[in-house]
């Protein structure tokens, strides 16, 4: 069996700390086969990651989390971005046409940005949509104390159920990860589709220890400061971020405020 973080935020997600080799070093040391690097409307950072990813001894999957109409969505196996904006159905067609995958992130708990169960079930009643609808997160690092429905409704539903990070902070990597028969990313795949993933959630107390860390670093990043790690022997530190890399997100910033 190999284990998989689906849901990590690099800095090319305009609320995130951590640079795509840092995330790969820790997704290696804390023992991850597979992860995917899913920023806000940005796919760079998984390209990124899934260009680097055998270095650490991983396989980094393309995708992103995308904010549809609805809520979030989680695109998996893409090599576009969908638009933000757009219905959760029109979001889910444009993945499926490119032979994508998604996976509902945090539903169902009321949140800001989560989807609802109607929006779920309306996407299960469309035939375009419901195909590459596959998972959803019955448990997230992030939002561990509203998980509780999703956990209920899951076992009505018929996706693969998966635990992941939502990591904004890289210690926070593997802190709910699924496991899956075989450990590439193909064999996650399949298993996504056949329903035979099983979440592994994250064991400890409440998020609050990780949202004070989030909150330092956050502050970090407006001075240029993220966690970064050069190379997959050199342990993960606060450093300055190099100006081509300040450029890539600057270049993200302008384009969100475009939108
Ligand atoms: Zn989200
Ligand atoms: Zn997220």
């Amino acid at each position: 069996m190999g284990t998989a973080d689906l849901h990590i935020h690099s800095i090319y997600s305009y609320d995130a700390t951590t640079t795509v080799r840092a995330i790969l070093k820790q997704a290696a040391d804390v023992g991850l086969n597979v992860i995917a690097v899913t920023d806000h409307d940005e796919i760079r950072g998984s390209f990124e990651a899934a260009q680097l990813a055998p270095q650490y001894g991983l396989e980094a999957i393309p995708g992103a989390e995308v904010s549809t109409r609805e809520g979030h969505l989680l695109a998996l196996f893409i090599q576009t971005l969908p638009p933000a904006g757009m219905s959760m159905i029109d979001t889910l067609i444009h993945i499926g046409k490119q032979g994508g995958i998604a996976i509902a992130p945090h539903p169902f708990n009321n949140l800001p940005g989560s989807l609802s169960m109607e929006a779920v079930l309306g996407a299960l009643a469309n035939p375009r949509a419901k195909g590459p609808l596959k998972g959803i997160e019955t448990h997230n690092f992030g939002t561990q104390n509203f998980d509780k429905v999703a956990r209920k409704l899951s076992v009505f539903l018929p996706f693969a159920k998966i635990a992941s990070s939502d990591a904004h902070i890289y210690w926070a990597i593997g802190a709910g990860r699924t496991s899956f028969p075989g450990n590439t990313a193909q064999e996650l795949r399949t298993a996504l589709e056949k329903n035979t993933t099983v979440p592994i959630p994250y064991e400890g107390e409440s998020s609050a220890v990780a949202i004070l860390s989030w909150v330092r670093r956050i502050a970090m990043r407006k001075f240029g400061y993220a966690s970064d790690s050069p190379s997959a022997s050199t342990p993960i530190d606060t450093q300055q971020i190099t100006d081509s890399m300040i450029q890539k997100i600057n270049k993200v910033k302008r384009q969100r405020k475009k939108t």
